[in-house]
């Protein structure tokens, strides 16, 4: 495959970088420190047409391909790992499975407010004791007439606080395991919906996580997307979209720990000359370099065969594993080169080293990667 990026892409990943360089970088230790994602941001974020990223046109979307939006959030998660998330999940889950599964209706009912950042997406799929064995899920709808009356806890609900539009995971045939999950779309208004207060978490603290409880939601018939007992294979299908933005996720992490890296390696003497002068120091960044590199030829394999509307479950998984192993492996290394300045706040591997640790965990664990591409080599 031939990876070059095309002009667009190119020219959206330069204007994320401006835009993350110049209003996120400057303000994420202060976004971490306070657990916030600031609402000023998403609405700039709205205005540069970032919410409809890869929405269709005709819904008010920008209509561009996976390639060009992870040229994107890879530049955005360098600036604030947690602030790009939000949008990854927005993008990349919420707009993508209704784009694929949604009919024309529910299309135009949500498609334009969310490509719009007026309705940001949250995906529930998690529950307390359901998360890598997705299939023993038990939140359940059941059929009442002209609606469905959803129960269950959904729980690591990433946008869960501000979300106007929640992708919701349910058991509508509980008898049938994985083949009785449906999705809905449920409006966030709706009554016997509530959202618990933000987790506080270890990294990304500039995204926002919570526990979204249903009790008896009246969520109409027609909010059900794709075809009842479809929900697994749907959600299966569309983790491959957030494995791969988790993947640029990482490697926006990777590479600016590095960048952080070789900077103070030049400032920072010791024995009467810049720590890069040591072959240990130079090994490390020659080491840092190489995995960012492999990691974004493999994510950009992955993103150009999703464009292709080739198969690529096996290529997001690769992807998403060596990718975040990357992240924690250079942010670690990035800590080591700063030696104890690298475990101050001050310094942003600090930062990095925390923020790195998520991605080996969301969108599937780093040993479900593995289960998943070892299945697919299995079976052949
Ligand atoms: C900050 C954050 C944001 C998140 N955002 C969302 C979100 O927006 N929506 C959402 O639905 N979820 C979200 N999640 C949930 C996330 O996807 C789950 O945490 C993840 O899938 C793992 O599930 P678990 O935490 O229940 O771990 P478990 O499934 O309990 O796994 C525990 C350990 O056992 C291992 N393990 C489990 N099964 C096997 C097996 N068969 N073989 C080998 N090892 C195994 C796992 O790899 C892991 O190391 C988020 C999580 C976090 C931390």
């Amino acid at each position: 495959m031939d990876f070059k990026l095309i002009e667009d892409d190119l020219e959206f990943k330069k204007m994320a970088r401006d835009f993350a360089e110049k209003r996120l970088y400057p303000q994420a230790l202060e976004f971490d420190e306070q657990g916030i994602t600031p609402p000023e941001l998403i609405q700039e974020c709205a205005e540069l047409g970032y919410f409809g990223f890869t929405a269709p046109e005709e819904y008010g979307g920008l209509g561009l391909s996976t390639t060009t939006f992870m040229g994107v959030i890879e530049e955005l998660c360098a600036g604030c790992a947690g602030f790009g998330i939000m949008l990854s999940v927005h993008n990349s889950l919420c707009c993508e499975i209704i784009k694929l599964y949604g009919n024309d209706e529910q299309k135009q009912k949500y498609l334009p407010d969310m490509a719009a950042g007026t309705k940001i997406g949250a995906y529930c799929i998690t529950e307390p004791n359901a998360g890598t064995d997705v299939a023993s899920l038990s939140t359940s709808a059941v059929e009442k007439g002209d609606h469905y009356l959803l129960n269950g806890t959904k729980t690591f609900v990433t946008n869960g606080g501000f979300a106007g539009v929640l992708i919701v995971f349910v058991k509508t045939d509980p008898e049938k395991g994985h083949r009785g999950i449906s999705c809905f779309v449920v409006d966030v208004d709706s009554e016997g919906i509530t959202v618990g207060q933000p987790e506080k978490k270890c990294g990304i603290r500039a995204s926002d996580t919570r526990e979204i409880n249903f009790s008896d939601v009246k969520v109409p018939k027609e909010n059900l997307l794709g075809e009842p007992g479809k929900g697994f294979r749907m959600a299966v299908t569309i983790l491959n979209s957030g494995r791969i933005g988790v993947s640029f996720q990482a490697l926006g992490i990777a590479q600016a720990a590095m960048n952080e890296a070789i900077k103070y390696s030049k400032e920072r003497v010791q024995f009467g000359q810049p720590i890069c002068n040591f072959q240990a120091i130079q090994f490390k960044l020659a080491e840092m370099a190489t995995r960012i590199d492999a990691g974004r030829l493999l994510g950009y394999r992955a993103a150009q065969l999703k464009d292709a509307g080739e198969p690529c479950h096996r290529e997001a998984s690769m992807s998403k594993l060596f990718c975040t192993q990357t992240a924690n492996y250079v942010a670690n290394e990035a800590v080591q080169i700063h030696g104890g300045y690298g475990y101050i706040k001050e310094y942003p591997v600090e930062r990095y080293f925390r923020d790195a640790r998520v991605t080996e965990l969301y969108e599937g664990t780093s040993e479900a990667q593995k289960m998943v591409i070892s299945k697919d080599l299995l079976k052949e």
